[in-house]
Order: C-alpha cells, then structure tokens, then sequence
C-alpha cells in the first residue's frame, strides 16, 4: 500500500481530533506515515498509534518549531522528496492550509484545499469540495507532483485501528528564507470547558436575534447540554455579544459538526459559507420566511427564547 503523510496537528503532544480524523481517511486510502513536529512525541505516540499511523516521522529540533510554519513546510518537502509518499494531508486549519501552500511550490505539486472528502479512483486521489458558500459541489484531482489535501475538520469520523507508530527520527537544513519569521512568545489562551470550534461535533450559534450579550447564556445554556461549542453570527460578533475568534462564516471559521443548530441567525450566504457543510442542520427563528429554513434539516418558527431553554430542559431530563 502506498505511504500517505500526515502532518500532525498538536499542542504540546496532545494530539488534536482533526490529525485522527486524517489518519483515518488515511487508512482507506494507503498506509498512513504521520509526521510529528516539535515536543511531546511520546505523550502523542499511542494516540498516533491507536488511529492507524505505522510509522511516525519526528522532527523535535527547537529550530523546526521556532521560526512559525516555514520549517514544517520544508521538513515536508524533504520527506516528500526521500519518501516520495502518494499524498500529503494536512487539517485545513490556518496552519494547515499555510503549510500546504508552502510545501505546494517547494514540491511543484497541486494542492486542494478545504476538502469535504478524500477518494482514490483508478488510482487517482479524488477531493470533494463545497464551494460557493455551499451550493455547489466539485470533485477535483491533482494533475501535478504529490497531491497535497487540506481537509476540513469533521470531514472523516475518526475510528481506531492499531498500528505500530514506529520512530524514525527526521531532520532539515533550514534555509536561510526559512528563519525570516521568528517565534518570540507562546501564550496559551486561557480556555472554558468547550470544545473548540471547528473541531467540534456539535455546534450552537446565536445570531442577531439572541439580541444581547447577557442572553448569549440561553445559547450557551444549550451547547453546555450538549456538550457543543458556542458559535455566533457576525451581526452578533459585530455588536460585541460574542468574541470574534467565534464567529462562523465566509469572514471567521469553517465548520463542518454532525450538528449545528442556528438560533436567531437569518441565513446570509456569508454565514452559510462557514456552516452549510454541516451534516445535520437545526435552525430557530421566529420569522418563517427567514433564508435560513431553506438549509435545515429541521426547522422551529418560533422565539428562540421559548424554544432553546425548553430544549435544554428536554435534553437535561434525558441525561
Ligand atoms: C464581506 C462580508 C463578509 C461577511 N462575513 C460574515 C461571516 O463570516 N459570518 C456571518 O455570520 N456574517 C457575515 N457577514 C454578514 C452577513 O451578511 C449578515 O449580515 C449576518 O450573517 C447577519 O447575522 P444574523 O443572521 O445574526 O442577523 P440578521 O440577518 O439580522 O438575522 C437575525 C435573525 O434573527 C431572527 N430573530 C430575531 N429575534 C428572534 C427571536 N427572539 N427568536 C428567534 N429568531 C429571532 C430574525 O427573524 C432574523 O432572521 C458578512 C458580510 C459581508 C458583506
């Protein structure tokens, strides 16, 4: 089977859902080689190991993490060169796509970004996209180099299957244009109990509707129960409701959850752009006509107010 290289997404060792999610679609497609950059390798390696990776690549020197993403992007590339691998996936996370793009002119390859699903046909690697805020779908296949894929979070559910992780220690000369970026602090963003957005598999956004910062707690309340993230609309982000780094849209975060339920929130394309490829979509709005009931798998007209809090009462009830 092929070798496919995964580049693992972590903090620390803690291995982020979207890097199981990779090795698994990984799986279906060849033999899954994940390439692990900076500390922690032996807090990740049986989180690596669970979901498939026969072979773990590691880079720990402090250079290929000191200098933001251009080392990871010219690791890559020799192990591209040395392994010649049948494809590269990457998570299409800021990050991610940086890397991917970066590693795309280092390789002469094409690159896909932002993709929904991965498939090998007649042993071509075929992408699936959303595109156009969601309303259309396109299937595309690198014609150059190494196909190179950045693909959403929550595109694959990710499912273990034990492989060895076997080490084998990498290392790069860094050129010179490599360094021109330097990390000079870390700080770590104080974070509550909730998943993060865009690996989150359900996810509750309130929008202009919620009305105020104060009734965010309705929504909050909800996703709590839950057990979601907290997205919210730009209207909200816009008013000060709810902090930037959770708006969902063309202009903030991708999201792709089982579920996403939009209370108050109209259904501009620049909001579905961020959320249509959602799987299974619940919206409440009390006007009927709103453009949003034309996405949802499950629509309530009715104020969020009335709804969302008896929502919360059902779903406590069940627990
Ligand atoms: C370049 C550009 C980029 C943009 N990027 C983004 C983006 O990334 N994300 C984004 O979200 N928007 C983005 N927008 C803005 C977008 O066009 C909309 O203005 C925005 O999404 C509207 O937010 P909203 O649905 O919360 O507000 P509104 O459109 O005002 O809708 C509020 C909805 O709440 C309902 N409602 C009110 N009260 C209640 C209640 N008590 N109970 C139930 N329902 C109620 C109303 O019926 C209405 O449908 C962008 C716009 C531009 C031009």
């Amino acid at each position: 089977m092929s070798e496919i290289l995964v580049l693992v997404e972590h903090t620390d060792g803690d291995v982020k859902k979207v890097t199981l999610e990779l090795l698994t679609k990984a799986r279906e497609l060849g033999t899954p080689s994940a390439v692990f950059v900076g500390a922690g390798f032996e807090k990740a390696k049986d989180k690596l190991g669970e979901y498939g990776a026969a072979k773990v690549y590691v880079g720990e020197s402090a250079e290929l993490t000191g200098y933001v993403v251009a080392p990871k992007a010219e690791l890559l590339a020799k192990l591209v060169a040395d392994a010649s691998p049948a494809a590269v996936l990457v998570a299409a996370t800021a990050e991610g796509k940086e890397i991917a793009g970066r590693l795309a002119i280092k390789t002469g390859s094409g690159i896909l970004t932002d993709a929904v699903d991965l498939k090998l046909e007649g042993g071509t690697f075929v992408a699936e996209q959303s595109i156009f805020g969601g309303s259309s779908i396109v299937h595309s296949a690198v014609t150059a180099g190494t196909p190179i894929v950045a693909m959403r979070p929550n595109a694959t559910p990710p499912a273990p299957e034990t492989a060895a992780a076997e080490r084998v220690d990498v290392s790069v000369e860094l050129s010179e244009s490599a360094k021109l970026a330097k990390v000079v602090e870390k700080v770590a963003v104080a974070k509550g109990d909730r998943p993060e957005l865009t690996e989150a598999a359900i996810v509750v956004s309130g929008g202009r509707g919620v009305g105020s910062a104060e009734k965010f707690s309705v929504i909050e309340a909800l996703a709590d129960q839950l057990g979601a993230a907290v997205g919210a609309s730009r209207a909200a982000v816009d008013s000060g409701w709810y902090p930037h780094q959770s708006q969902v849209g063309q202009t903030g975060k991708t999201v792709s959850p089982q579920l996403y339920v939009a209370c108050g929130i109209s259904g501009a394309i620049q909001h579905r752009a961020g959320m249509q490829t959602s799987k299974t979509i619940v919206a409440i709005n009390k006007d009927p006509e709103a453009p949003i009931f034309e996405l949802v798998d499950y629509g309530v007209v009715g104020d969020l107010f009335n709804v969302v809090p008896q929502a919360t009462e059902e779903i406590a009830k069940r627990k």
